[in-house]
């Protein structure tokens, strides 16, 4: 359905957990985040059931699974295949790749068709303070094999690139997307415990990728901005919501673990729409209420975005 502003709203991005399984530095606290009871969680049942009504009332045709970590939920095969049967133009997944090895095929055969994979840093004692787990760049190299081998493809890779922590890699990552096959998207990081010193801007990153060569823009895909290095065809993306907000696009709305649909990254509220669908009050009353968050989608999120990303799924 078309929001107030006239967008296109046909994009749900499904978180199915707040949990994850490491703790990345401008995400998650490191002691993890505050438990919340089972029974306030959607069931898998309930996951399936609510994104149901969801896509029919607003017409979502693309759905992106995320979290938290969406490989820990327990049941997450049987949320993807449900979802599958709400039959999305476009079912995908966002990931930090960690259990992707184990679980890539069965992924692919439930429904996902491609994966997104987070990877901050090349370098192993990086990765491993910015993940504050012992993780490395073997692991994650390992997650994008087999997700091509599954043909989740074409993969993607996503980087929050942070000054002093790993602004110096850019063109390093854009070689080895080249390398493995991916495609790299740099990330400008939104506010969170980390400094706002932290943030590198879009023409930033370009200036650091122009040493490899005239940086061209290509066309835009989603929400990120495409580039080539123009004399090698090497391509990047860059999502960048504070320099490029592409807010005038966005096409999205978003459910958490615990029910609540959110029309914005930047909304602190969002409605709760856990209890009315254990009420047995029907359907009716909930399309109602997702029709509504749509209609007052805000214009833009203003810059004042300084959200759980573990709990609505970056
Ligand atoms: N756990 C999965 C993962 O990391 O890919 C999915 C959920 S995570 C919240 C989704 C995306 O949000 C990741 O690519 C992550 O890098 C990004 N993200 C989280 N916090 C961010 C922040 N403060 N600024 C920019 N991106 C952020
Ligand atoms: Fe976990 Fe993803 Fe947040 Fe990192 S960005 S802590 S992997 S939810």
């Amino acid at each position: 359905m078309r929001d107030s502003k006239g967008r296109e709203i046909d994009y749900l991005r499904l978180s199915v957990t707040d949990r994850c399984n490491i703790r990345c530095i401008y995400c998650m606290p490191e002691s993890g985040i505050p438990l919340v009871s089972h029974d306030d969680v959607l069931s898998v049942d309930e996951t399936v059931q609510l994104s149901g009504i969801i896509m029919k009332a607003a017409g979502v045709r693309k759905v992106r699974i995320t979290g938290g970590e969406p490989l820990v939920r327990k049941g997450l095969l049987d949320i993807v295949r449900g979802v599958s049967g709400h039959c999305p133009e476009e079912l995908v997944l966002t990931t930090n790749g960690l259990l992707l090895c184990s679980m890539a095929r069965q992924l692919a055969e439930v429904g996902i068709e491609r994966v997104n994979i987070s990877l901050d840093s090349l370098r192993d004692d990086r990765i491993r303070s910015i993940a504050r787990r012992d993780v490395s760049l073997k692991d994650i190299e390992g997650a994008v094999v087999s997700a091509f081998e599954a043909g989740l493809d074409p993969v993607k890779v996503n980087c929050v690139v942070m000054r002093n922590i790993n602004d110096d890699e850019i063109v390093e990552f854009i070689r080895w997307g080249g390398e493995t096959g991916v495609t790299v998207r740099f990330i400008e990081h939104m506010p969170s415990m980390l400094s706002d010193d932290t943030f590198v801007s879009r023409d930033e990153i370009i200036e650091s990728a122009s040493v490899l060569g005239e940086i061209v823009r290509q066309n835009d895909e989603g929400t990120a901005g495409i580039y080539s290095v123009k004399d090698t065809g090497q391509t990047f993306g860059i999502i960048a919501p504070f320099s490029d907000p592409m807010c005038s696009s966005c096409s999205r709305i978003r459910l958490s673990a615990l029910g609540i649909l959110y029309s914005c990254l930047a909304e602190e509220e969002g409605v709760s729409l856990i209890e009315l669908l254990r009420s047995d009050s029907g359907d009716e009353i909930i399309i109602e209420l997702v029709r509504e968050t749509v209609m007052r989608k805000p214009d833009s999120h203003s810059g004042c975005v300084r959200v759980k990303m573990w709990r609505i799924g970056g």
